[in-house]
């Protein structure tokens, strides 16, 4: 991509209401933009960052035998009636009127714009499950949730309308919908530890979804806007809000750490719904002794928005953002320093990486030097190559993580592309 065309231009200025360093930052680098509070525009550099953090997490969820699909995003309000969820707090343990976005169309008919799917899945399910031989199911989509969120702050990582995948399973029993779950669990430390994520998955209650306690993969970071209790010598944690103890007791599990409280984001969060569900909206099947029984349930949530929000939360310095190589929009930055005539022509050296598999961003603008570094910094590309009349027929090669250069022949920068 020749960074001259690229949509939109960086900014020297955040935005004056931008509190929060992914704000901030991934304003400035062009990567969203805000339409209103929460709700944002993905720009070309975002989307590209958003869609390999999402097949990361395909990948694993198809690994775990997760069938992709896509659900609607309208639903009426029959549906959530079936439940209670459509009622408030007040009526319903789990009501969810305060986050639902709900609405009349013209003809007085009342919908509501998708928070969650546990609805939707269940009435798929009563429409083709019968027998214990048509379970365990295991689907999920990437699509967009609508959520009334009271403080939409924290830039890119709370919005009123988000991406989410959610993943949901269907079982004949406690047991197997259980070594499901914990099938999930490693396959969501996997998917956070390739995001390049240090992860604690701390236990919590399970708010408008489940009376059972849940899990929340958690990353420590100053700003978030969770607080949670761990251990500092094994992975213990809980979440505030089930936590009865005090920072300093010695942890319960291994006997041998202090508890720590730490501030965080959670970026993905599972469920094990247990029959509630099915028995509300009627889910049955049937078992081999010829026994009508409720579907087992789970559900399984990560914010691929959030998650790249929270990434620059922790990876990041004065001068911009910084990718690590799994999620970042491009492989390498090459940045030309106009010159009369420049020994190695700059298009020769974008072919090749090209060619070899390397996405590459080529700043092929009029503008100063100090301009392109500054750019470069921000927008965060983990490697920098630059091509001058200073390197003759080399290229420097720097990383955004450090400031040593080398410089290298076109050769060598295509086969440590291809290693790294
Ligand atoms: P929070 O407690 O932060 O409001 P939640 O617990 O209500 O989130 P879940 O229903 O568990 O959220 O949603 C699953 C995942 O979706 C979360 O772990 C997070 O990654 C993402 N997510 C939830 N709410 C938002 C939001 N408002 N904006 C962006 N991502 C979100
Ligand atoms: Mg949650």
């Amino acid at each position: 991509m020749r960074q001259s065309q690229l949509f939109p231009k960086t900014r020297k200025e955040a935005p004056k209401d931008a509190e929060s360093v992914n704000h901030k930052l991934l304003v400035r680098g062009g990567f969203i933009d805000q339409l209103m509070a929460g709700s944002w525009t993905l720009l070309p550099l975002g989307w590209r960052v958003v869609t390999k953090i999402n097949q990361i997490i395909r990948e694993e969820m198809n690994n775990v035998g997760g069938q992709e699909m896509l659900m609607p995003l309208l639903h009426p309000k029959s549906i959530w009636g079936e439940t209670g969820r459509w009622g408030s707090s007040e009526e319903n343990p789990l009501g969810a009127k305060e986050i639902m976005y709900q609405f009349q169309d013209s003809r007085g008919k009342e919908y509501a714009l998708s928070f969650t799917h546990e609805e939707i899945v269940m009435d798929l399910l009563r429409k083709n499950i019968t027998s214990y031989a048509d379970l365990p199911v295991y689907v999920y989509h990437f699509s967009t949730k609508f959520r009334n969120e009271p403080r939409a702050k924290s830039g890119i990582l709370r919005g009123r309308e988000f991406m989410m995948k959610d993943a949901y399973s269907a079982h004949t029993s406690e047991k197997d919908l259980m070594d499901y779950y914990e099938k999930m669990k490693i396959a969501y430390a996997k998917i956070f530890k390739r995001l390049g994520f240090k992860i604690r998955i701390t236990e919590a209650s399970g708010g408008v979804f489940t009376t059972n306690h849940t899990h929340e993969f958690q990353v420590v970071a100053l700003t978030g806007e969770d607080t949670i209790y761990i251990c500092d010598k094994c992975e213990w944690g809980l979440n505030q809000e089930i936590f009865k103890g005090k920072e300093g007791d010695s942890c319960p599990s291994c006997k041998k750490g202090k508890i720590q409280k730490a501030k965080s984001i959670e970026v993905g969060n599972i469920f094990p719904l247990g029959t509630w569900y099915a028995e509300r909206m009627r889910v049955y099947y049937t078992d081999k002794d010829g026994k009508k029984k409720p579907v087992w349930f789970g559900s399984y949530g990560i914010g691929p928005t959030r998650v790249m929000g929270t990434l620059v939360e922790v990876s990041h310095d004065e001068k911009g953002i910084i990718w690590n190589k799994t999620i970042s929009p491009f492989d390498v930055h090459l940045v030309e320093l106009k010159t009369e005539n420049l020994k190695l022509k700059t298009e020769e050296i974008y072919n090749k990486l090209r060619g070899a598999g390397i996405d590459v961003l080529w700043d092929d603008r009029e503008v100063p030097a100090g301009e392109k570094f500054a750019d470069s910094d921000l927008i965060g590309i983990p490697v920098r190559l630059v091509v001058s009349a200073k390197t003759k027929d080399k290229i420097e090669w720097k990383e955004r993580i450090s400031n040593k250069v080398e410089i290298l022949s076109l050769e060598e920068v295509v086969k440590r592309c291809k290693k790294e």
